[in-house]
C-alpha cells in the first residue's frame, strides 16, 4: 500500500494516546511511504475534562517533533490536527487554526452542547436512531457555519458508541451534509478504525454510495489510530469499497491545498 497514507492518526500529544510519533513513522518508512501526518486531538473547553478545559495539543513540540522526525527518515513531515467542533467554541477553532501553519485539518463533531457523545448520558432513554439523528443534525450545523477545515471526520462517530443502524433512515440528513460539503468543495472521511466489523463497513458503503451518486469526489481516509497496531486498519477493505462506488482517488493535503492521487 505504498503511497495510500493514512490521514487520521493520533500519537501521544493526544490526551488519548501514549504512541510515540516515531514508531508510526518506522511502520511508514518501512512500508515505503514518502509521506507522514499526524491529526492530534483538538477539543476546546471539552466535556472530557472535569472543568471543561482546553485539549490542546503542544503544537510547537509536534512541529519540533516533524522537523526531528523528518531529519532522521527519508519521509517528508505533515502537520495536522482533528478539531472538534462545537457551536460555542467555533471561533475560537478558527483562531487556532488560522493561527498555525497546518497543512491539514480534520473537522469532527465530538460533543453535543452537554456532552461528549460517547458518554452514556447522552444515549440514556434514547434509541440509536434518535442519537444518531441529534449528531447528524450537529454535522450539519458544523457544515454550514465553518469553514476553516479540510475533510469532515468519522461521520458515524456516535454509532460507535450507540450501536448500529442503517443509513438510509437517515439519507435526509446525510444528503444535506454532502451537499453541503460538495457546494464547500470539502472532502468526506472514511474513517476505518471499525472495520472489519460488517455493519460499520456497510455503513461505510452506503454513505460512499450516497455522496458519489451527489457528485462528491473528494476523500480521504484514516484509520483514527491511538496505536501503531491499528496504522492503516482496515484499508483494504476501504479501498475496495471506494473503488466499487465510483471513487477513483484519495486526496493529500499539504499546507491546505488538496492534491488527488489516484486510487
Ligand atoms: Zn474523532
Ligand atoms: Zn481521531
Amino acid at each position: 500500500m505504498m503511497n495510500i497514507y493514512d490521514c487520521h492518526l493520533h500519537s501521544r500529544l493526544s490526551f488519548d494516546s501514549r504512541e510515540d510519533m516515531e514508531n508510526y513513522v518506522r511502520i511508514a518508512v518501512a512500508g515505503g511511504d514518502s509521506r507522514f501526518i499526524t491529526t492530534e486531538h483538538m477539543d476546546l473547553e471539552s466535556h472530557f475534562s472535569p472543568r471543561h478545559f482546553d485539549i490542546v495539543p503542544d503544537f510547537a513540540r509536534q512541529r519540533k517533533l516533524l522537523s526531528q522526525l523528518a531529519e532522521k527518515y527519508p519521509i517528508e513531515m505533515l502537520f495536522g490536527v482533528e478539531a472538534g467542533w462545537r457551536r460555542d467554541i467555533r471561533e475560537r477553532n478558527r483562531q487556532i487554526i488560522s493561527q498555525n501553519p497546518f497543512d491539514f485539518v480534520i473537522m469532527s463533531v465530538h460533543e453535543s452542547e452537554k456532552y461528549d457523545v460517547s458518554f452514556p448520558e447522552f444515549r440514556q432513554g434514547r434509541t440509536v436512531d434518535r442519537c444518531y439523528n441529534e449528531y447528524l443534525s450537529l454535522v450539519c450545523e458544523a457544515v454550514e457555519s465553518f469553514d476553516n477545515f479540510d475533510t469532515l471526520g468519522h461521520i458515524d462517530y456516535v454509532l460507535r458508541y450507540a450501536g448500529h443502524t442503517d443509513l438510509d433512515r437517515h439519507s435526509r440528513l446525510l444528503k444535506k451534509i454532502f451537499r453541503r460539503l460538495i457546494e464547500k468543495d470539502k472532502a468526506l472521511e472514511l474513517n476505518t478504525k471499525a472495520f472489519p466489523d460488517p455493519q460499520a463497513v456497510e455503513r461505510a458503503v452506503k454513505a460512499v454510495k450516497l455522496y458519489t451518486s451527489m457528485g462528491g469526489r473528494k476523500f480521504t481516509m484514516g484509520s483514527d489510530a491511538h496505536k501503531t497496531q491499528y496504522y492503516k486498519n482496515g484499508f483494504e477493505t476501504g479501498i475496495r469499497l471506494l473503488k466499487e462506488h465510483g471513487a477513483d482517488s484519495l486526496m493529500f493535503y499539504r499546507q491546505r491545498k488538496g492534491e488527488k492521487l489516484p486510487l
